[in-house]
């Protein structure tokens, strides 16, 4: 019987795309980068893995989340989608990457999370949406079911394909991480990215995937939850009309409703949210990725779901009162 065999390599780099091992090309894994190349709290990474012979896979752990790996075309290079959660302390993490093969090893390699400068500002909206009445109290711990089940969804390979598309024809604000004061007594912090759009504006799709809530949410308004796969989900929320339902399959692009100022806003406009394992992260740095396109053979090998325990849920907002 064949045994795998793991040796623990330390690595420190400071350069994204320079080749860890120059000097040693009979490791297994032969160069890792990712983008974008300077990572801060809130960041997606886009992770290639690099391999000098072919593996039977590729594992991978960042700031105590496991990384999705799958292959793409070349069985030589490997990527995974994922990213830092905005609350992430700054400071410089342990990325663990282990190619499965005989003689495979286990490598560290050091990535640096960088301070985002966050902004802050002070928000009014209807007192219910601060101080929630009993009902609403209710609809809100409802809302919560709903959502931990969506986000706990799994569809193992990846089905976006490409880069990520902006949903409305409008730019986003700097409004990822905002530290919001609403009411001038409870403190929030906001966890996606608003497009300035007027009501009825066309929300499409940003990539390929399957939508696992389409429901009216007391602070979202009119929400739809989209699974990518690998547990990288994006947000739509505030919208005056929901077009689509659970288990639709959308493509890149597709609508799934119209903007609007459903829920807790200020007025209308669309807010993007981006969740990976359990961590938002700011859509503007997704939009910002050059992503590869995948074969349609790995989408339709995507198509089995299963709900996963794995997945911590937890509202889009954050939110405590002030002492
Ligand atoms: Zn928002």
């Amino acid at each position: 019987m064949r045994r795998f065999r793991s040796i623990v390599l330390l690595i420190i780099l400071t350069g994204a795309t320079s080749p860890i091992f120059p000097q040693s090309p009979a490791h297994g894994i032969k160069n890792v980068f990712w983008q974008p190349n300077e990572l801060q709290q809130g960041s997606v990474a886009f992770i290639t893995v690099e391999l000098d012979r072919v593996p039977r896979r590729v594992t991978g752990k960042w700031i105590g989340k496991d990384l999705a790996f799958f292959k793409s075309d070349n069985p030589k290079i490997w990527y995974a989608l994922a990213g830092a959660d905005l609350e992430t302390q700054p400071g410089t993490y342990d990325l663990t990457l282990t190619a499965v093969m005989i003689g495979g090893r286990v490598i560290h390699k050091r990535v640096d999370i960088g301070a985002a400068n966050f902004r802050s500002g002070a928000v009014d909206v209807p007192e219910n949406f601060v101080e929630p009445d009993a009902a609403s109290k209710k609809q809100i711990a409802a809302d919560e079911v709903l959502k931990n089940r969506a986000f706990s969804h799994l569809i193992a390979a990846p089905q976006w394909s490409g880069d990520f598309v902006t949903p409305v024809k409008a730019k986003p604000t700097d409004s990822f991480g905002m530290t919001r004061l609403f009411n001038e007594e409870l403190t929030s912090t906001h966890r996606g990215t608003d497009f300035p759009v007027n009501e009825g504006a066309p929300v499409v799709v940003s990539n390929s995937g399957t939508v696992v809530l389409a429901k009216e949410l007391f602070y979202e308004g009119n929400c739809v939850i989209v699974d990518h796969g690998q547990r990288f989900f994006t947000i739509y929320m505030h919208l005056s009309k929901l077009e689509v339902k659970p288990g639709n399959k959308l493509g890149k692009g597709e609508r799934l409703g119209l903007s609007g100022q459903t829920g807790r806003v200020t007025g209308p406009h669309l807010h993007m949210g981006v969740r990976w394992n359990g961590a938002y992260l700011d859509p503007t740095k997704l939009l910002g990725l050059t992503l590869p396109n995948l074969g349609s053979e790995k989408r339709k090998a995507a198509t089995r779901a299963r709900p996963s325990s794995a997945i911590g849920g937890g509202a889009n907002e954050s939110s405590r009162k002030p002492d």
